[in-house]
Formats: structure tokens, sequence, C-alpha cells
């Protein structure tokens, strides 16, 4: 059994419908088991900046999936809930990342553990700080709070008044 954090986003469409929606298939996901759902935050958009602010939540699961199939799942939920392929960073209805598994290191054409950017982004580490993860980034070594004090740059997250529904 692995435990994997997993990053939702929206910001295309009705963006709380679709983190409702996207929850609901991953708990729905036999070999999953949600154990932890952060509040949703409402993030500026790293990378292509004009475009919508993002709905962003962490949630923390626990999966007898190994990386790759877990990835493909929640790329069939990407692909139920409408999103299609678009600019890298750009627009999207349903955006579902993992963050992290395990201690696993890894990186392929398909999958990279820990994800690429997570250490970067503060709309991935804030609702991780608040999920109470002990865990330490396995290349770098640092906790989220210590890979948070080394953002300088802007990038807001605003905790939402938008909730959970499901
Ligand atoms: P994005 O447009 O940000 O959702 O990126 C999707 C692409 O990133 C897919 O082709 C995935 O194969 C790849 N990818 C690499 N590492 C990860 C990861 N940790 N989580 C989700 N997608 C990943």
């Amino acid at each position: 059994m692995a435990i994997a954090y997993l990053c939702l986003g929206s910001n295309l469409g009705d963006k709380k419908r679709n983190l409702n929606r996207a929850l609901k298939e991953i708990k729905n996901l036999k070999m999953v088991k949600v154990l932890k759902v952060s509040s949703i935050y409402e993030t500026e958009p790293v990378g292509f900046k004009d475009q919508n602010w993002f709905l962003n939540a962490v949630i923390k699961i626990k999966t007898k999936l190994p990386p790759l199939s877990l990835l493909y799942l929640l790329q069939g939920i990407e692909r139920k809930l409408g999103r299609v392929k678009g600019k890298r960073w750009g627009p999207r209805k349903i955006d579902l990342d993992i963050l992290l598994y395990d201690k696993m290191i890894m990186h392929d054409d398909k999958l990279t553990l820990p994800h690429p950017q997570m250490h970067k982004r503060r709309f991935v580490l804030i609702p991780l700080i608040e999920l109470g993860t002990r865990w330490k980034h396995p290349a770098l070594n640092l906790t989220p709070k210590m890979l948070l004090e080394k953002i300088k740059t802007g990038q807001e997250v605003k905790l939402s008044e938008v909730k959970w529904q499901v």
C-alpha cells in the first residue's frame, strides 16, 4: 500500500463543479482510498499569466495501484470531465497531477516523481502544509514549509469560500 498526494486544479468552465466531479471520480476508483482533502484555494496562474485564476486543492490517498496505473486512471478522469489537450500551463477544465508517491523518485517520458514543479508552486505547498504532512521532498530533503520559504515571487494563493460538496 502506498501513500500518494494528488493536486486537483481547474480554471475553465464551472470550476467548483469540475473539482467536485474530479474528487467524486477519484473516490469511486476501486483501488484508491481518499484519506484527507485540503480546503479549496483560489490561485493565481503560474507560467502563462493571461488566463483565469484556478481553484486548486491537494488530497492524500492510499492505493495499491502502481504509479503509472494511477496516472492513467487520473488521465481517464481528465478526459471524462472534458479536458482537451491545450497549451502547456494554459487553461484547463481539470488537471490532476501526482505530486508524491511514497518516497519514490522516478523520471521517464510519462511520469516524473515527485512532480517536477511541485517544490516551486505555492498552490501545491500551501495545501500540503494544511494536510499536516511530515513528508520531506525525497530529492531535496526539505519539508513543504522549508520549500515554501524558498519561493520569493508572488503567486497569490487565497483560501476560497468555495467548499467541497462531495
Ligand atoms: P499537464 O498538462 O501539466 O497535466 O501535464 C501532463 C503530462 O505530464 C502528461 O503527459 C504526463 O504524462 C506528464 N507527467 C509527468 N509527471 C507527472 C506527474 N507527476 N503527474 C501528472 N502528470 C505527469
